[in-house]
């Protein structure tokens, strides 16, 4: 009798651990969940392992656009544009925006202050003049450019608990250095409280990888190659539970007379950055810092921009300049593997 009942145990159990095996299969390692979607201006793909990958992909892409709605400069509709609406008409006046979008002013102001303005929240006016966001690119004549340039100041927007404002009259705060970045991390909150473990999203250049792939081994992240078609690279970065954002003057641009006006501003000059470099990559474990600092090192240049980003901390970069060289930090060392097809760049190992 005993014996029977020790072996309908065993038997039970070893169903139960059939079972419990099924499941880490199907759901550890079997195929990805992927998922596709043009938000925030960009092509943006998820890749997910997990039984819920499939609502958290959904629960992402609302996620995505409630973001956009809020934060981009061309909803006029959105919390952004209410504050800027509002240093137009009533100048000075508090307005009360949510809490993540007073979250990510701030880390925007943040940057504005640490990269001395290079990187400034307030660029607004310049961005509308320009148009190369809202698909109207013109050359701005150089008195308009000077009369915007005295609206650009990042120390003129004040925070004070969910409220926001702006102090000169006609002032725009621009989130789309970050926002983006902001949305990755959103994204990755949702897939965890969905109990996802192992998953990447890629917002246009903006990729967050959530753990490891479920065989253990880390994500491969290609470095586009600026100066080649969309999925060439120059190489790859190996990660787990990080960031790697790429800012670039191939990202979205208009030439005339063979000369390239790209989207990345120089707040001191008014015109496109021209600082030597020609794409940045950050790696670090917030996507929202990861995007403010990849385009405040745009901005800044190779010297400047190495600079600003070792006196950080957990931070590492990557930054190509026009002369076609490509510079790492020393902390990509052991995860970047230099891999250039074109044979036209030249990797130049730690400084
Ligand atoms: P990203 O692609 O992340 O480098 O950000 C570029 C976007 O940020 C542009 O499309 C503008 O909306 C905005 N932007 C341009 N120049 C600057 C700047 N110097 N500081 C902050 N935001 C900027
Ligand atoms: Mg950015």
């Amino acid at each position: 009798m005993l014996r029977k009942k020790i072996l309908l145990f065993l038997a039970a159990g070893s169903v139960l651990a059939a079972a419990v095996w099924f499941a880490y299969v199907n759901t550890s390692s079997s195929k990805p969940v992927e998922g596709q979607t043009f938000s925030m201006g960009t092509i943006i793909t998820q890749r997910l392992y997990g039984s819920n990958a499939k609502k958290a992909i959904e629960e992402a892409n609302i996620k995505i656009k409630e973001i956009e709605n809020k934060m981009t400069i061309n909803n006029s509709g959105g919390l952004i544009n209410k504050l800027n609406d509002m240093s137009a008409e009533h100048n000075g006046e508090w307005n009360v925006l949510d809490n993540e979008t007073v979250y990510v002013l701030e880390k925007a102001k943040k940057y504005s202050e640490l990269s001395g303005g290079a990187f400034d929240v307030t660029v607004g006016p310049l961005v509308k003049a320009w148009g190369i966001i809202s698909g109207n690119p013109r050359i701005p004549p150089a008195d308009e450019i000077n009369r915007l340039l005295k609206l650009v100041d990042y120390k003129s927007i004040s925070i004070q608990g969910s409220s926001a404002k702006l102090i000169l009259p006609g002032q725009i705060a621009d989130l789309g250095g970050i926002a983006k970045g902001y949305a990755g991390d959103a994204v990755l909150d949702i897939y965890r409280k969905n109990g996802i473990k192992s998953a990447f999203v890629n917002l246009g250049g903006n990729v967050v990888a959530l753990g490891k792939k479920p065989d253990g081994s880390t994500w491969k992240i290609g470095i586009q190659n600026p100066r080649a078609e969309n999925g060439k690279y120059l190489g790859i970065v190996s990660v787990s539970d990080k960031a790697v954002v790429s800012s670039g003057d191939y990202e979205r641009f208009f030439e005339r007379d063979g000369k390239r006006y790209h989207h990345i501003l120089d707040p001191k000059t008014g015109y496109p950055a021209d600082s030597g470099l020609i794409a940045t990559t950050i790696v670090c474990g917030l996507s929202v810092d990861a995007d403010a600092l990849s385009t405040a090192s745009f901005v800044l240049g190779l010297e400047r921009g190495m600079k600003l980003v070792e006196s950080i901390g957990e931070v590492e970069a990557i930054f190509i300049t026009k002369d076609k060289k490509l510079y790492t930090t020393k902390g990509l060392k052991d995860i970047f593997t230099f891999s250039d097809e074109s044979k036209e760049f030249e990797y130049v190992e730690k400084r």
